[in-house]
């Protein structure tokens, strides 16, 4: 069994993107727009920009109050999509309740949309022509690629069918030759299901639902799951210290699929920049 090491992977990712960028005559900009102080949000967007200063993407972020309007929102939006130093946005979701995200997500550009969330981008994905794709299931198809784990023709299970992780998952999954199964709150005998799976992604939200008795000997589990147990403590959807003795290879929580987001973020500002 492997435990697989996401902050390694995504520390030589971020590395390899600090030497291309060094080369680049005009330096990639991601605009990070929060609405709101939400304290989890707030963690994600310093995150974000630390990682840009490292490996050399210009950061703008743009602090709004809970109570600007949205009309307000969606005209630093409009700003941003015109602005030529500016190669990605990022609206730090989710908005305080009373915003319209998807009419605020409309004013992002495809080309900057560097998230991958618009209707534009997730169309390519099912097309398979893909342009940007988000970032948690990009990251999760580089752990595959740089852990030389094979996907064509393998039974994978994608727990969690939202638009921003489970169905871009799953439809990286099939673009590379796996077969295919998605559940959700409504499927019914998921045990079942997953026992078949040689690979399991789960991305639902639920401490330690990925029991050991849903897993095959010798199956993938990556945990995407981010979620506090019964003391407080980060833990992902996976039950990680029994299912490690019969996966081939899992990722744990922190420190498996988490910092892949970001250094995807990062090379998805990157492609955006070399499409000027
Ligand atoms: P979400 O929008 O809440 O979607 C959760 C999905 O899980 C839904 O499709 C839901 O089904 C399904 N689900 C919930 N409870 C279930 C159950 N008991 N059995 C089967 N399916 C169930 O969440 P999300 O944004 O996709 O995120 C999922 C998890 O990943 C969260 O813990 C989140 O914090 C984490 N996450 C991590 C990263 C990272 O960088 N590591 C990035 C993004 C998200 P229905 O559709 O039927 O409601």
């Amino acid at each position: 069994m492997k435990i697989i090491d996401g902050k390694a992977i995504a520390a030589s990712i971020r590395a390899e993107l600090k030497e291309k960028i060094e080369k680049l005559a005009l330096k990639p900009g991601l605009a990070v727009v929060i609405v709101g102080n939400d304290p989890a949000s707030q963690i994600y967007v310093r995150n974000k920009i630390k990682a840009c200063a490292e490996v050399g993407i210009n950061s703008y972020s743009y602090e709004l109050p809970a109570d600007c309007s949205q009309k307000q929102l969606e005209d630093v939006l409009d700003e941003l999509a015109k602005a030529e130093n500016v190669h990605g946005i990022l609206l730090q979701l989710p908005l305080p309740s009373g915003f319209d995200a998807e009419s605020a997500m409309r004013k992002i550009p495809r080309e900057k949309d560097v998230d991958g969330f618009s209707a534009e981008n997730l169309g390519k994905l099912v097309l398979h022509e893909e342009k940007t794709v988000a970032c948690t299931p990009l990251g999760v198809m580089q752990i595959f690629k740089r852990e030389g784990i094979e996907l064509e023709g393998k039974n994978a299970v994608v727990l969690g069918r939202s638009d921003t992780v489970g169905k871009p998952m799953a439809l990286l999954l099939l673009n590379a030759n796996a077969t295919v199964t998605v559940c959700h709150s409504k499927t019914k005998n998921i045990k079942e299901i997953c026992k078949n799976a040689d690979i399991i992604v789960s991305a639902i939200g639920r401490a330690k639902f990925v029991t050991e008795d849903m897993v095959k000997d010798g199956a993938v589990v990556i945990d995407v799951g981010i979620n506090r147990d019964g003391n407080g403590k980060l833990c992902g959807d996976v039950d990680f210290e029994k299912v490690k003795e019969k996966a081939s290879y899992i990722t744990p929580v922190p420190g498996g699929v988490g910092p892949m987001t970001i250094a995807m973020l990062m090379y998805n500002t990157y492609v955006a920049a070399l499409k000027e």
